[in-house]
């Protein structure tokens, strides 16, 4: 079985509705989010998905979040708190359904780095 990773950043802005403690108030993080994907069959090029297209797919979506106010975002608006387990789990959403993911391999987990030392993974 292989793993690939690919990893990438977005800075914004969120605020935790209900904690009890600062995080509450409105702050930033400086996010970095890692995706990765695993299979057992390569491609031709002895390859099991090409670095550039899932970075690319994983871009696009961070892209969305990049300096926004994530608690006005869709994802985040209907009572889910923008923590760093829900915007992995939606990271996990979008990006599942990426085209450069092949009939080879699938999407086995995205982690969200809310700082140099705090993160969390998804896996379904
Ligand atoms: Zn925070």
């Amino acid at each position: 079985m292989y793993e690939i990773k690919v990893k990438a950043a977005f800075e914004a802005a969120h605020r935790i509705v209900g904690y009890p403690g600062k995080c509450d108030r409105l702050h930033g993080h400086n996010w970095t989010v890692e995706a990765a994907v695993c299979g057992e069959e390569l491609d031709a090029l002895g390859m099991l998905i090409d670095f550039k297209e899932l970075k690319a797919a994983l871009k696009e979506i961070l892209a969305e979040l990049d300096h926004q106010y994530l608690n006005e975002l869709p994802p985040f608006t209907q009572g889910t708190n923008p923590t760093a387990e829900n915007i992995a789990q939606y990271i996990f959403t979008v990006l599942e359904e990426a085209t450069c993911l092949g009939n080879n391999c699938r999407l086995a987990a995205v982690t969200v780095w809310e700082s140099p030392d705090s993160c969390v993974t998804y896996r379904r």
